[in-house]
């Protein structure tokens, strides 16, 4: 066996992209290596019922206990929480096992009601969350890696890299906090936090698996989004995971010259080869795609790109969602005007691609992902980022 096989083996907290390419598997496993779980492997939160099964026969606990934990852990109680379990389990789960999920240890409330969380995970690593209501029901944006590697030039997610991937549980925590703490039920989920999830796929997967689980929050996958910034293999490896998700792709650009400016993968995965994923996906899951726009201006917001992108898109069953840029401090870019947005809209509209503007949340309380989290590592950590 070679020492790259060696340590793809160790690299058991990302996804499974096995013939993605040898940059995009390098991002990964530095991603990995800077995470170790210390003396104690098993998170109660990233387990199944059959697997918390398992672990309790271990224990020398009866099999139907891993019902009753499980369905209290996906109300977002604690151990000590289980009234129905005796004593002597609790004490012995708390012994045994990580807590797991995440901790809100700071919240933004914007004038809109959208909420900013900032989470803490049991080695100290924090991640961001921000809960929407729409009339349709609550909105949760979670992140799937602490900070992110993909380098966009207008994300401040990627200020100061990945430093892992998270786990399943963790990701649920997420939403099981914000769902207590906003004391309403989150029907819908977004992976547009901070993080690449298809750089974390494996853990997403069961993620999902789990959030969907009828003994848990039961969430329907079909109100769950997967964003990418365009990993056509790892957009295949989602497809075929035959899990519901609709799948949105950040694409920022008409042409690969304008998406190589502000998108440092687009030198890696030409525009043609994100398009013929993203037509795969349709094909596999008889789902459209939702195509990411951050109107920037004087970059990306000309009528000419518009017409680019409709032609780009002519024949896909799509949906363009254009996203006012949420302009950050240390960037040089900055927002569209309002008639810029109109006019590259009605331009779509026009040739018949479907197309929204999505409402801007949370602008006053650093609504783009990655900015809670940067500004506090700058209060709190000096130089991190
Ligand atoms: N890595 C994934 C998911 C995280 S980013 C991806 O690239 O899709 C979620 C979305 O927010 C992406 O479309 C991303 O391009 C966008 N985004 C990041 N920073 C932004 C900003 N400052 N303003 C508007 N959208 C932003």
């Amino acid at each position: 066996m070679t020492q790259n096989k060696d340590e793809e083996r160790k690299c058991t907290h990302s996804g499974t992209l096995s013939d993605e390419d040898a940059v995009v598997r390098q991002k990964m496993r530095r991603t990995c290596a800077g995470f170790s779980r210390g003396s104690n492997p098993v998170n109660l939160l990233d387990m199944f019922p059959e697997e918390l099964e398992k672990e309790l026969e271990r224990l020398g606990e009866k099999k139907f206990r891993a019902k009753q934990v499980f369905s209290w852990l996906h109300k977002g109680a604690g151990i000590d929480d289980m009234t129905n379990i005796p004593k002597a389990l609790r004490d012995k789960l708390k012994s045994e096992y990580a807590p797991g999920g995440a901790k809100i240890i700071k919240r933004q409330i914007s004038q809109d009601g959208t909420v900013k969380y900032l989470y803490e995970l049991e080695d100290g690593e924090r991640v961001e969350g921000v809960r929407m209501k729409y009339k349709h029901g609550v909105s949760l944006c979670i992140s799937t890696q602490a900070g992110c590697d993909m380098g966009c030039a207008f994300c401040a997610s990627t200020i100061g890299g990945c430093s892992r991937s998270l786990l399943p549980g963790e990701m649920l925590g997420e939403v099981l906090s914000a769902q207590k703490d906003g004391g309403e039920r989150v029907s819908n989920v977004v992976l547009m936090g901070s993080g690449e999830p298809l750089l974390n796929l494996e853990n997403v997967l069961k993620f999902l698996r789990l959030l969907s689980h009828p003994e848990g929050l039961n969430i329907s996958l079909r109100s769950v989004s997967v964003s990418t910034c365009g990993l056509p293999q790892g957009i295949a490896l989602l497809a075929d995971s035959g899990l519901p998700v609709t799948l949105a792709i950040s694409l920022h650009a008409p042409n690969d010259a304008i998406r190589q400016r502000i998108m440092p993968i687009a030198k890696r995965y030409t525009m043609d080869e994100v398009m013929s994923a993203a037509r795969g996906y349709v094909r596999t899951t008889g789902r459209r795609v939702i195509f990411e726009y951050a109107l920037i201006g004087g970059i990306n917001d000309d009528i000419s790109h518009a017409r680019e992108l409709a032609g780009r898109l002519r024949g896909l069953q799509c949906h363009v969602n254009l996203i006012p840029l949420n302009a950050l401090p240390e960037s040089e870019f900055s927002g569209s005007g309002p008639e810029k947005a109109a006019a590259f809209l009605q331009t779509l509209a026009d040739l018949h691609i479907s197309a929204t503007q999505r409402r801007s949340l949370g602008a006053d309380i650093d609504g783009a992902c990655g900015q809670l989290r940067a500004r506090e590592a700058r209060v709190y950590n000096g130089s991190r980022v």
